[in-house]
């Protein structure tokens, strides 16, 4: 199976010939791309459409790349690929600490920048992420599915789960609610963003206000709090996960 057919692919790119290898050969890889010349651009294009994955050239007319990729990466959870005539190791170094998941450099061969894209998507979409997530007195077992509050289990529609365990999967990143419409519900129920804000409010519902580990950015998305900003007071009561 190809890991890239039907996945979205931002390029952003401002040397025409390199827009030109980079479409023809994820379209021929069955992705869909979209192209932006400049990070004014970029953006642009992120505020109506999420990615799968962003191809990131490190020399824009506009801005500094790396500068970009810091902020890409606070906005969107798809994996980043540096393409970039900056080969020099400091560069390739800070791309990665910036939140680049791999680095390439031009001239490349275009069967290894999509095999990069390739490796990069599948760590992304089958992370070996840990099957267990703590934060606070919160315990999020990702195996068994079970969800603990204080100790206590919390229970949750299959839906509150899905959208918890996708929060907690990218703990410290935006997602916007398109993205997790697209994750949680699928893509049949795009535009359907009133879903993802009554889900959010009872999913807070039962996390209990004390620990406000879900984030709200107005007008961008939500982000799950990777450290629990305020524990919680004892007495307090627990929702009791009833009736919705
Ligand atoms: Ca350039």
């Amino acid at each position: 199976m190809n890991e890239l057919a039907r996945r979205r692919v931002l390029v952003i790119e401002d040397e025409p010939r390199y827009v030109c290898l980079l479409t023809l050969n994820f379209e021929g890889e069955g992705a869909v791309v979209r192209a932006a010349g400049s990070a004014a651009e970029a953006r642009a294009v992120l505020a109506e459409w999420s990615p799968d994955l962003i191809i990131l050239d490190l020399g824009l007319p506009d801005e500094d790349g790396l500068a970009l990729c810091q902020q890409l990466r606070g906005q969107s959870s798809a994996p980043i690929v540096i393409v970039t005539a900056r080969g020099a190791t400091p560069d390739r170094v800070r791309g990665l600490d910036l939140g680049a998941d791999d680095y390439v450099t031009k001239p490349f061969a275009p069967e290894e920048l999509l095999a990069r894209a390739r490796a990069v998507w599948r760590r992304a979409s089958s992370p070996a992420a840990p099957s267990r997530f703590e934060s606070g007195e919160l315990v999020v077992d990702l195996a068994s599915g079970q969800v603990t509050l204080a100790g206590n289990p919390l229970a949750l529609t299959p839906t509150e789960y899905r959208l918890l365990e996708l929060f907690v999967q990218h703990a410290g990143q935006l997602l916007t609610p398109e993205e997790i419409l697209r994750r949680v519900w699928g893509p049949a129920y795009e535009g359907a963003s009133y879903l993802v804000r009554l889900y959010v409010s009872r999913l807070r519902a039962k996390l209990g206000r004390a620990a406000p580990w879900i984030e709200t950015k107005p007008g961008i998305g939500y982000r799950w709090r990777s450290e629990c900003p305020l524990p919680r007071r004892s007495g307090e009561t627990l929702s009791d996960g009833g009736a919705i």
